[in-house]
């Protein structure tokens, strides 16, 4: 039980059930025409404190929607987000503005997402500041502790963004995001623009800091090595939909989804001998303005039958956790 909230320590700290997000485009200035950008569909997760849930997919799936759409920083269209049992998306501002504190993200760019004419010290006090945890000296030496979390020194808070490798920059983003206490972060792809060996130290700090702190992770990336590396359950996502989710080690040595499949065969292996033998991916992700009917797979996969073109596979749980949407290849039952 948390003596916090009083809620039982194993319940999933984030949940999402329905989680849907539709964009309206106009087709051209005079016409009447609505279309629907289904970025999000129907999409049901949960994270506990302490777990990472890797999401992986290629660009366009929906990736980036999602993890926005937990902390509401879009507004989805439909569905349900719980934060320790709290129902987020239906908090007053002034709530929401209190529960950010706990709910932060990491990007992509750590150049673009930091302000070139702030000084570092600035840039991670920012959140203290806004947030009212310390002013003054007691601010100052929290600066301190957190950039030394990230393995960065004291004197780095007097310096600019632009003074610092990318992998430091990113080092920074961190410091950010953990300045006002967080309790989960959404990763937004953090390590795709760093060269691989820095990849390996950032993923490496974020593992210490969920260790230290008890943090769960969104962690979002199109490179599956990556995901495979830093997350407890991994979820695959194909145009706004999950299609198959699984604890780490049973989606990587027992794949099912034919898409999953196919992503894990385009993966670079150091020894070719040791190539799986898999079907890689062929053509492009179809529009989410008109997503394929039935499953959105099939016209890429090679495995089609009659009813992938009209009926919609659910995601169905099998045995030790994992579940798979598709027709021909269900969760394993044992
Ligand atoms: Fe392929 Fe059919 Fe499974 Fe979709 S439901 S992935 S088209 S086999």
């Amino acid at each position: 039980m948390s003596p916090e909230t009083g809620r039982d320590c194993a319940a999933p700290l984030v949940e999402a059930r329905g989680l849907t997000k539709h964009y309206p485009v106009s087709t051209g200035f005079f016409s009447r025409e609505k279309l629907v950008v289904r970025a999000l569909e129907d999409v049901a997760l949960d994270i506990r404190a302490g777990e990472t849930l890797g999401v992986v997919g290629e660009s366009g799936c929906g990736k980036s929607t999602l993890g926005r759409c937990l902390l509401r920083l879009i507004e989805p269209t439909a569905g349900e987000v719980r934060f320790d049992g709290r129902d987020v998306l239906a908090l007053p501002a002034a709530e929401l503005r209190r529960m950010r504190r706990a709910m932060q993200i990491i990007f992509q760019d750590p150049y673009a997402s930091l302000n070139p004419r702030m000084r570092v010290g600035a840039i991670v006090a920012e959140g203290i500041e806004v947030h009212g945890l310390a002013r003054g000296v007691e601010k100052r030496r929290r600066v301190e502790e957190l950039l030394h979390q990230v393995g960065l020194g004291p004197e780095h808070a007097d310096r600019y963004p632009h003074e610092f490798s990318g992998g430091q920059r990113q080092r920074i983003g961190i410091a950010r995001a953990l300045a006002v206490g967080p309790r989960f972060i959404v990763a937004d792809e953090p390590v795709s623009a760093l060269d691989l060996s820095i990849q390996a130290q950032v993923l490496n700090l974020l593992m210490d800091l969920q260790e230290q702190m008890g943090l769960a992770y969104l962690f979002i990336s199109h490179d599956l090595r990556v995901v495979e590396h830093i997350s407890h359950r991994v979820a695959v996502m194909y145009l706004g939909r999950i299609v198959e989710r699984a604890p780490r080690a049973l989606l990587y040595a027992n794949p099912r989804h034919p898409y999953t499949r196919a992503l894990l065969a385009a993966v670079p292996v150091a020894d070719p001998r040791h190539r799986p033998k898999r079907t890689p991916l062929q053509g492009d992700v179809p529009s989410p303005l008109q997503p394929p009917s039935g499953c959105a797979f099939h016209p890429r996969c090679p495995y089609v039958e009659p009813r992938c073109r009209t009926e919609v596979p659910a995601l169905i749980a099998g045995a030790g956790g994992h579940a798979v949407a598709c027709h021909v290849f269900p969760a394993p039952t044992e």
